[in-house]
């Protein structure tokens, strides 16, 4: 029997342990990245995007064989069904579950005894309870042959340290697909699989995993400063300072001792999320920070010499142009070293995705119209004036040429559209 694990567009951290998990446990299994040349009998394919559903719906409905889909996008069954013909779903974490779903391939189990799983009978969609182990241990990755060539936002691989995150942003799929309660690896089961990394030509890893200081806690904001430090330490000595990158850290879960860590074992950035400089905004997002611990994070970042890197969230249901005002000013007066932009994306899940189900076209900034003849959109309009100002406010200013603002007007248009495309399928319009 052979199995491919199949991951769209670039070997996602979570088809490298599923394809392991499926080798450990004595298959004949291949990581494929595409849909070209494939040849298996059973296939797990990992979507990371809601518009993987419409983007990669031709590839997945023509595959002939037994079609399992798992990743980020399973939170809405409903909604999988109906772009998508494949025979089983699972719905959140996988790992767990794989060797009862293989069971169940083997005429050894019936599909409605394996937790955390949906899949059709009689044009009725049946999905089975589950719920979350406290560990999160794995086998090692199968790691492609390749895996050097890898690029995502600069790193080989986003490694996974923990899941979960007791926080609450409306507009963050963490909390509903990982749950709540921080669940950590081992600092063994993580640097065994860097150095597997390594071996295999991996040089730039990125930690992810919820917010990045969370690491080894149990409590929110009761962060482990010990056991981040630990982690950085042991990670770096195997990849190198200049090659270890840390993502996603709260405003709020940062202290002297791990922006020292920081600037020692890794290659010195950090990045917040910032989202709003509009304290109404973040209110609603349910960020819980404030405009003050957003100040104070990047100066305690700056002491350490630190580079900072924000990301915003513009176009949120209820963004004002005061809302909008605010959080430029609350970016230029911050001068940070990169800035991320995005329109509100509602990932299907979270509590955005259900507030923009509910909420008029007109009455949402992506649908409302834009004075910028390049866009449709207010939404779009905000993103791309932020992201054009960021070049001239930001720590070092980038001069702006013809090449630049062409990449600005694109990204900006490209998420105008891909949004869009998210909200009217999840609005039922397509
Ligand atoms: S945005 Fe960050 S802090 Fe908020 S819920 Fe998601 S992972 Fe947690």
């Amino acid at each position: 029997m052979k199995i491919a694990v199949i991951t769209p567009e670039f070997y996602n951290y979570g088809s490298m342990i599923v394809a392991g998990i499926l080798k450990d446990l004595g298959y004949n299994v291949t990581l494929k990245k595409g849909f070209n040349n494939l040849q298996a009998d059973i296939v797990f394919i990992s979507l990371h995007s809601t518009i993987h559903l419409i983007k990669y719906k031709k590839e997945i409905n023509q595959i002939k064989a037994f079609k399992i889909l798992g990743g980020p996008v399973t939170t809405d069954p409903q909604l999988i069904f109906k772009y998508l013909d494949v025979d089983l779903i699972v719905k959140g974490e996988a790992e767990d579950k794989i060797d009862r779903i293989m069971e169940y391939v083997h005429g050894k189990r019936k599909k409605t005894s394996i937790p955390g799983v949906a899949f059709k009978e009689d044009d009725e969609i049946v999905v089975t309870s589950s719920s979350r182990g406290d560990s999160i241990e794995h086998p090692l990755p199968l790691i492609p042959p390749d895996i050097s060539k890898e690029n995502i936002r600069g790193a080989n691989v986003y490694i996974e340290t923990h899941r979960g995150c007791v926080g609450n942003c409306t507009f963050c799929q963490v909390p509903c697909f990982f749950g709540r309660k921080i669940r950590n690896r081992s600092i063994e089961n993580i640097i065994k699989e860097v150095k597997a990394f390594k071996g295999k030509g991996a040089k730039r890893i990125a930690i992810s995993g919820g917010t990045g200081t969370l690491y080894g806690s149990r409590k929110f904001k009761n962060i482990n400063e010990e056991a981040f430090i630990e982690l950085l330490k042991k990670v770096s000595e195997i990849t190198g300072p200049m090659h270890l990158t840390i993502p996603d850290i709260r405003v709020d879960l940062v202290t002297d001792n791990i922006l020292e860590a920081i600037a020692r074992y890794t290659n010195g950035w950090i990045y917040y999320g910032i989202e709003s400089g509009s304290p109404r905004i973040l209110k609603k997002m349910k960020k819980g920070i404030s405009v003050d611990d957003i100040f104070e994070a990047v100066e305690m970042a700056r002491n350490h010499g630190v580079k900072v890197a924000g990301s915003f969230i513009v176009g949120y249901p209820g963004e004002e142009d005061e809302d909008f005002q605010v959080t430029l000013e609350l970016a230029d007066e911050l001068m940070l070293d990169d800035y991320f932009v995005s329109i509100a994306e509602p990932i299907p899940g979270t509590v955005l995705a259900e507030e923009v189900k509910k909420l008029p076209l007109h009455e949402n900034p992506l649908y409302m119209d834009s004075n910028d003849k390049r866009f449709e959109s207010l939404a779009a309009e905000r993103a791309f004036k932020f992201l054009l100002d960021s070049y001239v406010f930001r720590s070092i200013p980038v001069p702006m040429t013809d090449k630049l603002f062409k990449s600005i007007v694109e990204e900006v248009k490209s998420q105008e559209d891909h949004i869009r495309t998210v909200t009217a399928m999840i609005k039922g319009l397509i």
